[in-house]
């Protein structure tokens, strides 16, 4: 969307690829929105700090690099929320409980509804 409005997008990745776990129809329709605009990708760097100025980010030699940047949007992954199933685990062991979706692990919606089909079948 900030491309779109021809602000320049900087991404830093700290894998070595870019746009991971999407599909590759996803990834096609991104790279064409992308296309011509002021987009560029920094992969294999890791953001170390912000400040005032921007960013500064550093690969895996340990070399520091600082980019300029009015703006920055953080966007670094999700974990799995286990404290529900965790508690309820250990205060009731005797429940049966089941995990489905994203507490398992932060997928997408296709994922939690057949954890949830898988899950149902299970019940006693
Ligand atoms: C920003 C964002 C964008 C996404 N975009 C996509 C996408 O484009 N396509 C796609 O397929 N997937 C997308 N996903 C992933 C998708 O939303 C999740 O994989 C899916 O919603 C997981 O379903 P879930 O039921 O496991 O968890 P959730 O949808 O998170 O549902 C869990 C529910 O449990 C409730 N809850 C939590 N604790 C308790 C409690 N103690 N008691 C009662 N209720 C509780 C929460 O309020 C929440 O409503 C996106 C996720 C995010 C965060």
């Amino acid at each position: 969307m900030l491309a779109e409005q021809d602000k320049e997008v900087i991404f830093v990745e700290m894998l070595d690829s870019f746009m991971n776990n999407i599909t590759f129809d996803e990834k096609r329709v991104y790279e064409e929105r992308f296309r011509d605009k002021p987009v560029s990708v920094h992969t294999g760097q890791r953001l170390e700090s912000v400040n005032d100025d921007g960013i500064v980010v550093v690969d895996r030699c340990g070399g520091r690099t600082a980019i300029s940047a009015d703006s920055v949007v953080l966007a670094a992954g999700f974990r799995p929320n286990r404290g529900l199933i965790d508690g309820l685990r250990s205060e009731l062991p005797q429940l049966q409980v089941l995990e489905a979706g994203d507490c398992v692990c932060p997928r997408k919606i296709f994922d939690a509804i057949h954890d949830g089909h898988l899950a149902a079948k299970l019940l006693d």
